[in-house]
């Protein structure tokens, strides 16, 4: 199992944090190691003095395959979830000014906690009109639709396949709204489909 994230799919998420609309999906990798459930506390790590909170909508691959087109893209997926892709933002910041991968800043241990999966039959919502919402200490901090979206998930889904075959029980993280910002040990966050808490957290 592999945990794919794409970047800078929010238009408002990529201004606030200075970066450029990308001309092509931008893509990265997490270690199976990386996964925890939803309602695990998160242990603040000894390596980084400044962790954002991104919370995505994590699409789970049904079925092996490669070169998907994106008419069919639909038939690979059924059930989605919430996910955090926690990142270590001072890192991330001194690898990019050098041009160096993103491994470490997004790969660590237990930096993706992911909620149970839901049904999007039952969920009855179109995946690209959905709403989602974190909230720091009672307070909402991202509110977002996947309606923003700037490459949809058939597309993420026919790019990424081009160039990597996806297998049954691959995850998607799709990208973060606006709102990114810190964790502190003593943060609750809670993430929210629709009106439903899917993910808790407590930073230790
Ligand atoms: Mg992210």
């Amino acid at each position: 199992m592999k945990i794919l994230c794409i970047g800078r799919n929010y238009t408002e998420h990529i201004r606030e944090l200075g970066n450029e609309v990308p001309e092509d999906i931008v893509f990265f990798l997490k270690p199976d190691t990386a996964l925890t459930k939803g309602d695990e506390d998160f242990y603040y790590p000894d390596f980084s003095d400044d962790i954002h909170y991104e919370c995505e909508v994590v699409v789970k691959i049904d079925k092996t395959g490669k070169c998907i087109p994106v008419e069919y893209a639909k038939n690979y997926y059924s059930q989605i979830a919430l996910g955090i892709d926690y990142t270590l933002r001072d890192i991330q910041s001194k690898y990019k000014s050098k041009g160096l991968p993103w491994t470490l800043a997004k790969g660590f241990d237990y930096s993706a906690p992911v909620s149970d999966f839901v049904l999007l039959k039952d969920l009855g919502k179109d995946i690209q009109n959905i709403n989602f919402s974190l909230k720091k200490n009672s307070e909402t901090v991202q509110d977002g639709n996947t309606a923003y979206m700037i490459h949809t998930v058939d597309e993420i889904i026919a790019y990424i396949s081009r160039f990597i075959t996806l297998k049954t029980g691959d995850l998607i993280f799709t990208g973060t709204p606006s709102g990114v910002g810190q964790i502190a040990k003593g943060d609750v966050l809670e993430a929210y489909l629709e009106d439903k808490l899917m993910l808790k957290q407590t930073v230790k």
